[in-house]
């Protein structure tokens, strides 16, 4: 069974493939829960703190997820949103979770034998074997940064980054920040020193401002620019949050 919290169709609306048309497959669970994002969603009368993926992160919105059981089922309905060419990005929670699922590995293997680009987008914290389907993948290492919550030993993987960046079709990292770490510093050195402890082979950096509403994209991004002007790094934006809000399935 693979658990599916939804699927759609839209841009792409980050990083390094930005504006594309793409089916969005998001898988349900995550191993970590950043809290430190501060995203409040409520529950069964319970109110639930994390990141902006929440309903696909935590456990608890497992009751809204969909299993499916047959990659027939799943590639139909992956098929059936567009006769145009489109990517599609996996997404989650945290889909390398699910790297052994029958169910995820066929679709995969059907949607690149059809030609389409495959991406990952990861917390880069979860230890798996590439196969021959996973070295087709194009990863987006979104590195979780002390603004998660997280603790350094839960988020860093440092050995788990390496093999991604050995393995995969291609890697690119995405680090999520908000004003106040690119004011006070902890932004660039928390990069920097991860960046030191890995080989990289020409990954593009991506800074994207942290955010759930034009205003907050805003702010955060005024600050973010600079230091990719000064260090080199790409820029990137949410324009799904531009467009639409902070609204699920687009
Ligand atoms: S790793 Fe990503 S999906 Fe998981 S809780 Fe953190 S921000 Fe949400």
């Amino acid at each position: 069974m693979l658990p599916v919290s939804e699927i759609f169709y839209s841009f792409q609306g980050e990083g390094e493939f930005i504006g594309t048309p793409s089916v969005f497959l998001r898988l349900g669970g995550c191993n970590l829960k950043c809290i430190g994002f501060g995203i409040k969603n409520s529950y069964e009368g319970n109110t639930i703190l994390g990141c902006d993926s929440i309903y696909a992160a935590n456990g608890h919105f497992s009751k809204e997820w969909k299993s499916y059981d047959s990659s027939q089922i799943l590639i139909d309905k992956i098929q059936n949103f567009s006769s145009n060419k489109f990517d599609i990005v996996i997404t989650g929670g945290e889909p390398s979770l699910h790297f052994k699922n029958p169910v995820l590995l066929k679709t995969i293997e059907y949607f690149l034998q059809k030609g389409h680009r495959i991406s990952i987008e990861s917390n880069g914290s979860i230890d798996f074997v590439f196969n021959d389907i996973l070295k087709e993948l194009h990863f987006t290492l979104s590195i979780k940064l002390s603004n998660s919550g997280e603790s350094y030993s839960k988020r860093i993987k440092t050995k788990v980054i390496q093999n991604i960046i050995d393995n995969a079709k291609s890697v690119v990292f995405k680090f999520v920040l908000n004003a106040q770490m690119c004011e006070n510093g902890t932004a660039l050195k928390e990069i920097e020193e991860l960046l030191k402890t890995l080989k990289l082979k020409s990954n593009k950096i991506y800074l994207m401002p942290q955010g759930i509403s034009r205003k907050e994209l805003d702010e955060n991004i005024k600050k973010i620019y600079p230091i990719c002007l000064q260090k080199g790094f790409c820029l990137s934006d949410r324009l799904h949050i531009r467009i639409w809000g902070n609204k699920r399935g687009v």
